[in-house]
């Protein structure tokens, strides 16, 4: 197994938080996404301090530290919402997501930036994304806001480095923002990734405008459309467009070390094997390891 690539699966949270880190255990993941409140509701008890106390407990049991955990916030919240009503209801429940990190010893926390709605400019609502970040940053210690690439679909902004990157300059405390790359995103926003050559080059685009002193985690998710499609769809590794070429190459490259890399793939019978195979290619290994598809 890889000493230096962190690797599992968004593991479900059902039952508790701390039910989400013995389902990273039994897949053999050396990192895990979770959910820690419903991320199709707005509201969600405060975590009680029995909860609090067993997740910590696992985590400790099963080895996890906070750099290989990469919990995602609600599906409802927009930092960019073009109108009042709409972006201090989501700023609030941004900052009830970090405040719910903290307790846990959660250390960074992954979000769509926004979306304009076709309300206001691509600037004023980046402009917004920022100010929504400043303001929970203000409020809490300790917690990272990663921003994860988006597919660009409908009106979500943050489908492109340049943009990642204009929200990242506008961030005061730049110790506490990173990106998290989701191939699938990147590669339906235009990125091609289907050859060692193509990711050496959108890795580079990458290094170039945001920088890889932001990354802070990957999403390793086949896709089942098209390149530059920016339509979000997941696949299984090596069952959709994306070939298996580019999540070799992310393993066998340094720079990827240290960061939780999380398989949304979306048949949870094969993280196992999916999971096995990826540690495999991050130690260098060649792989008797198989996908379904492979
Ligand atoms: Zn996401
Ligand atoms: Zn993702």
């Amino acid at each position: 197994m890889s000493e230096n690539k962190f690797i599992g699966a968004h593991v479900s949270a059902a039952g508790g938080v701390e039910q989400a880190v013995a389902r990273a255990r039994s897949l053999k993941a050396t990192a895990f996404a979770l959910f820690t409140k419903n991320q199709r509701q707005w509201k969600a008890a405060a975590l009680t301090t029995e909860t609090i106390d067993n997740f910590r407990a696992a985590c400790e049991r099963y080895g996890y530290s906070s750099r290989q955990i990469l919990p995602h916030d609600s599906y409802l919240i927009n930092l960019g919402h073009p109108t009042h009503e709409g972006i201090e209801k989501s700023r609030a429940a941004f900052l009830d997501e970090m405040q719910r990190c903290e307790p846990l010893g959660l250390s960074l926390l992954n979000f769509h930036p926004g979306s304009h709605l076709q309300q206001i400019e691509e600037d004023e609502c980046l402009a917004r994304i920022a100010d929504s970040i400043n303001l929970a940053l203000e409020k809490t210690r300790g917690v990272t806001a990663v921003i994860e690439n988006t597919a660009g679909q409908g009106s979500n902004l943050g489908f492109c480095f340049e943009q990642l990157a204009a929200i990242i300059d506008r961030v005061e405390d730049k110790n506490r923002v990173g990106v998290c790359i989701d191939t699938c995103h990147a590669f339906a926003a235009g990125y091609d990734i289907r050859t060692a050559s193509a990711c050496a080059d959108t890795f580079q685009q990458f290094a170039d405008i945001v920088g890889f002193s932001y990354l802070r985690g990957m999403h390793l998710n086949d896709a089942k459309t098209d390149c530059g499609s920016r339509v979000d769809r997941h696949h299984s590794l090596a069952e959709g467009k994306i070939d298996k070429a580019a999540f070799a190459w992310i393993m066998a490259d340094k720079r990827f070390d240290g960061i939780p890399m999380i398989l949304e793939t979306i048949n949870p019978d094969i993280w196992p094997q999916e999971i096995a195979w990826l540690q495999a290619l991050a130690a260098g290994k060649k792989t008797s390891a198989t996908l379904a598809a492979s």
